[in-house]
């Protein structure tokens, strides 16, 4: 039987979150990145690639999560993640939202926040946007601002739209939000650690204006031979982004 949920695991950027994973447990993606945790993308998936995976499954995910959360656990919000892949890939993915929120109602848990984990390849479509909008939370990838890196580092489908597309994506994203609920997530590493790319990002994430950016390195073994940088370089780098960002976006490090 499929297993839609893991944790809680204590996440660095998240708290105590219940991941819930709506993809094959074949790995699913639109990026091939070269820091990838899941390891190595075999066959890349386009960006429009829309598949009902699972949906014969739903009350299985009704059942396991009612159960999770029936008993007495401590988690700070529910998390569609990348556990294998990228989660806006399946067609049905406001179908499991909608049970998500169901349960949480029926059970009276309204106070914990549902989050969703993308990579941002699909962002251009309004009608993802239009289900991303759903979810309490939105942490949106974006770890380079240029093609170059870009195709470096995510090593996207040929498919996904260019990098400036992405980031005009993100930012009529945050236009249409009626809250403050977007996070932009950056890892940082060996291979987009240099000036032209860190500038590069300054300039999207003033396009962008999301509420809050959160600087990562790598934590697991990374798909390819790449190498994570350390606490104090993200520090600097974090500090060198807040001299020229906009006052109102709030930079962490994890
Ligand atoms: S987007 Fe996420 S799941 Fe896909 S290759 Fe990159 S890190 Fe791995």
């Amino acid at each position: 039987m499929k297993r839609f949920f893991f944790g809680p695991v204590l996440s660095r950027r998240l708290g105590f979150s219940l991941g819930i994973d709506i993809l094959p447990d074949k790995k699913t993606c639109t990026f091939d990145c070269l820091y990838c945790e899941i390891g190595k993308t075999r066959r890349v998936t386009s960006p429009k690639t829309r598949s009902p995976f699972l949906i014969e499954n739903k009350k299985n995910f009704e059942l396991q999560l009612r159960n999770i959360l029936s008993q007495d656990i401590l988690i700070d919000t529910l998390t569609f993640a990348g556990y294998s892949g990228e989660a806006t890939l399946n067609s049905e993915l406001n179908t499991f939202l909608n049970i998500t929120k169901s349960v949480r109602s029926d059970l009276h848990k309204e106070n914990i926040p549902i989050s969703i984990l993308t990579n941002s390849s699909t962002i251009n479509f309004p009608e993802i946007r239009k289900i991303l909008m759903n979810f309490d939370n939105i942490v949106a990838k974006l770890d380079v601002g240029n093609q170059a890196s870009f195709m470096k580092v995510n090593r996207p489908h040929f498919l996904v739209p260019q990098i400036s597309d992405i980031i005009n994506g993100l930012k009529q994203l945050r236009e249409e939000l009626d809250k403050n609920r977007l996070v932009i997530q950056t890892l940082l590493f060996s291979e987009n650690n240099d000036r032209k790319n860190i500038d590069s990002l300054i300039e999207a994430y003033n396009i962008i204006n999301p509420n809050k950016i959160q600087l990562y390195s790598i934590a697991r073994p990374p798909a390819y031979a790449v190498k994570k940088i350390d606490g104090l370089q993200l520090e600097q780098i974090k500090k060198n982004m807040q001299d020229v960002l906009k006052t109102n976006i709030k930079i962490e490090t994890y």
